[in-house]
């Protein structure tokens, strides 16, 4: 149990919606899919900044195969982005991704725009093979047509918090996932 504050808010007071032994169980048995899928192969992974650090985190340390890892940081242009679904890169990988077998890692797939871009532009940069990873799937709040090939958990429309999962920067270092209704 937790028994501190942050943000003002008393951690044990927020619902847990996906605890840390549930996400273990099912982190592990996506690394045995992927293992099994990408068996003989060396993909990339990339972990889209911040929030799937934690889970990249953990999903690699339960593979049985040979990977790389490189970080990607996009940001949205506010309002008009949840629309248009224009997308900033901020930081973007160190390397060539072309020929290679390329998993893009996300925390949470939500109206799936930053998804969207990401497929589209790592897609252009002619990788061998693109798929997607993500812990969670949003899917009332879909806005494009995005199905992610490996999905940890599908969530209600509610806002989550923790194992990654910020809200303005707080919060990340839960271990469980919890919900923060404003
Ligand atoms: P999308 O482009 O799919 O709408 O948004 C994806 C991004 O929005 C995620 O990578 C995440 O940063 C943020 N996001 C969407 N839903 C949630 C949520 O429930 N909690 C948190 N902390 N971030 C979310």
């Amino acid at each position: 149990m937790t028994d501190h504050y942050i943000n003002g808010k008393k951690i044990d007071d927020l619902e847990i919606i996906i605890s840390s032994e549930q996400i273990n169980t099912r982190v592990r048995e996506m690394a045995e899919l992927i293992s099994k899928d990408y068996s003989g192969k060396r993909p990339l992974l990339i972990g889209v900044l911040k929030g799937a650090v934690i889970f990249l985190s953990d999903l690699i340390r339960y593979l049985t195969i040979t990977v790389e890892i490189d970080f990607i940081a996009v940001s949205s242009y506010g309002n008009s982005t949840a629309s248009s679904g224009v997308v900033r890169i901020l930081k973007d990988l160190e390397q060539s991704i072309q020929g290679k077998d390329v998993l893009i890692v996300e925390d949470i797939v939500d109206t799936g725009l930053t998804l969207n871009y990401l497929v589209d532009n790592l897609g252009s940069r002619q990788p061998y093979s693109l798929k997607v990873v993500t812990l969670l799937d949003k899917p009332d709040r879909r806005k494009v047509v995005l199905e992610p090939d490996y999905c940890g958990f599908t969530i209600p429309d509610r806002f989550v918090i923790g194992y990654g999962l910020d809200y303005g920067e707080d919060f990340r270092q839960l271990a469980d996932l919890r919900v923060l209704d404003e």
